[in-house]
């Protein structure tokens, strides 16, 4: 059953009028309201003015449950057979529409917002350069590479009305390499990574666990043009390294661990797993490299031999997935040390040298004036999948427990009395000054029981909820409650403001 947690009509304390119509949105995301809001206006998102960033998918926009679309399930949805699925559907964050083809509901989109913004944010670090393609590719371009019919039956092939053939991309080498050798014709543009992060689709066998294995699904893939091997290995050097910091950033342990190349080809590759007893692969790996972290060290991503030396760090011990597992090299490590388990694999990286480059004709001129083919690479994150693998890595039996990157929301607001005057004077000033801070919190404004409201804030998993009471109120106080300790603090309304503006502004 459905239960849309927004009633149609408002509640009793909300004002029902607009006076003035809802403010105009920038495209994809809320334009800050500046200033005090008109007082006829409806107490939408009043006081918020979430800090300029760069537009991505779902971005921060405070927000009250009342006005809120969360449509969260009462019942265990019984096509779930994993916890991530299981607590998407119920805290309505995605829609099936068909197998392994989702709708975003309002807070997964955030989710992926923030998993996205993360993304874009290391890649800039590295100095690679974003850009978007399309999902509909010709086949033309496939078939040069001649991977038109080598794809197999996960390729989505598609006939538009004049006849000609098209796919929907599971990936973008052909499309990159084609806009590479359109435009590029020296040396000297070289190094070059081109990114984007866009919608793929693989006609999966088994799509399942929800957005874990989907056939449409959205991916960060990047693309490095140079001029040498030597110099395709520093890029590659460069993906390893800011993918260890994208997923450090999402409080994710991802082990790089020696992969197959598989159907993309090329011999030196790596995927990044999370270790899950749900995940896919199997992997076995030598303890140790469970304690190794970047943490805040300073990377200098043009310094080819610090870039070495991480990876190095990184890649000596022992850990690969089942595909390229050798069980004569794992019985060496200590035994107390030999571990093996599941593991969701959330990115992969690639060096495969001129393969693309040489069926597709992408040259430059060298610095001696002749032809030579790019050495390339191709690097992926499993955007949308890194969702479920967050919610695998950070859950207890009441719901989900995101980590303060990525939340969907920085703090729950839940008013214990909606109604009562000092009560709700009082989450209204909280909401504005979270608000103020950037910290984007939900303001739990319903008509509902308490206990209604913590199962929901429960449920969704926002990091940090202050709940406010008339009880407390007469001592000046609200309550802060951890959601992953569940230890809770009394404090003054202030005091808890400040304290979740210092977490998220320390970030
Ligand atoms: P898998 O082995 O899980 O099928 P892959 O190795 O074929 O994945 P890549 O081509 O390496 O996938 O794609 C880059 C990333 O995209 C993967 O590491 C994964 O995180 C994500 N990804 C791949 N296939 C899917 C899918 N069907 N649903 C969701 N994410 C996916
Ligand atoms: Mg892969």
């Amino acid at each position: 059953m459905l239960v849309v947690a927004r009633p149609c009509a408002d509640p009793p304390t909300a004002p029902r009028a607009r006076a003035n119509p809802t403010p105009k949105r920038a495209f994809g995301r809320d334009a800050p309201l500046r200033g005090p809001a008109p007082s006829a206006r409806p107490k939408r998102n009043a006081g918020a003015a979430p800090p300029p960033q760069r537009r991505c998918h779902g971005e921060t926009s405070p927000m009250r449950l009342t006005r809120y679309f969360l449509p969260v399930l009462k019942e265990n949805p019984a096509e779930a057979q994993i916890v991530s699925h299981r607590l998407m559907l119920r805290a309505g964050m995605i829609k099936q529409s068909s197998a392994g083809i989702y709708s975003w509901l309002p807070l997964g989109f955030k989710v992926l917002g923030k998993i996205e913004k993360i993304v874009h944010e290391e890649q800039a670090r590295a100095g690679h350069i974003p850009m978007l393609m399309p999902t509909l590719q010709p086949a033309d371009l496939w078939r040069e590479s001649g991977r038109y019919d080598a794809y197999g039956e996960e390729l989505l092939r598609i006939r538009d009305r004049h006849e000609r053939d098209m796919l929907y991309g599971p990936t973008n080498e052909e499309m990159i390499t084609d806009i590479f050798r359109s435009h590029v014709e020296s040396y000297k543009a070289l190094p070059l990574t081109l990114y984007h992060i866009q919608w793929k689709f693989r006609d999966e066998t088994r799509p399942r666990f929800g957005v874990m294995r989907g056939r449409e699904f959205l991916m960060k893939d990047g693309y490095n043009f140079d001029l040498t091997q030597e110099d395709a290995m520093h890029a590659y050097n460069r993906h390893m390294v800011s993918y260890l910091r994208t997923y450090e950033r999402m409080g994710l342990k991802a082990i790089p661990m020696r992969a197959d190349s598989g159907p993309i080809g090329g011999d030196n590759t790596h995927e990044f797993l999370v270790l899950a007893e749900t995940g896919e692969s199997e992997v076995f790996y030598d303890k140790a490299i469970e304690d190794l972290a970047l943490g805040a060290r300073e990377v200098d991503f043009d310094d080819h031999a610090q870039l070495e030396a991480i990876r190095d760090e990184f890649t000596t011990p022992y850990a690969r997935t089942d595909e390229t597992h050798d069980a004569a090299l794992f019985d060496q490590i200590p035994e107390d040390r030999r571990v093996q388990g599941r593991g969701i694999e959330v990115g992969q990286i690639f060096y495969f040298g001129t393969k693309y480059s040489d069926a597709m004709g992408a040259e430059v001129i060298d610095s001696t004036g002749k032809r030579v083919a790019v050495h390339m690479g191709s690097h992926g994150i499993g955007v949308s999948r890194l969702v479920g693998a967050l919610i695998e890595a950070n859950h207890d039996d009441k719901g989900m427990i995101w980590p303060e990157s990525v939340t969907p929301f920085g703090a729950g607001i839940v008013n214990l009395r909606q109604g009562d005057d000092a009560t709700d004077a009082a989450c209204e000033a909280l909401y504005a000054k979270l608000s103020a801070a950037g910290v984007d919190p939900l303001y739990d404004d319903r008509n509902e029981r308490a206990g209604a409201k913590f199962a929901t804030m429960d449920l969704i998993g926002l990091p940090w909820r202050i709940t406010v009471g008339p009880r407390g109120l007469k001592d000046g106080l609200v309550e802060l409650t951890c959601r992953r300790t569940g230890e809770t603090e009394e404090m003054s309304p202030d005091a808890a403001a400040a304290k979740i503006a210092a977490i998220y502004a320390a970030l």
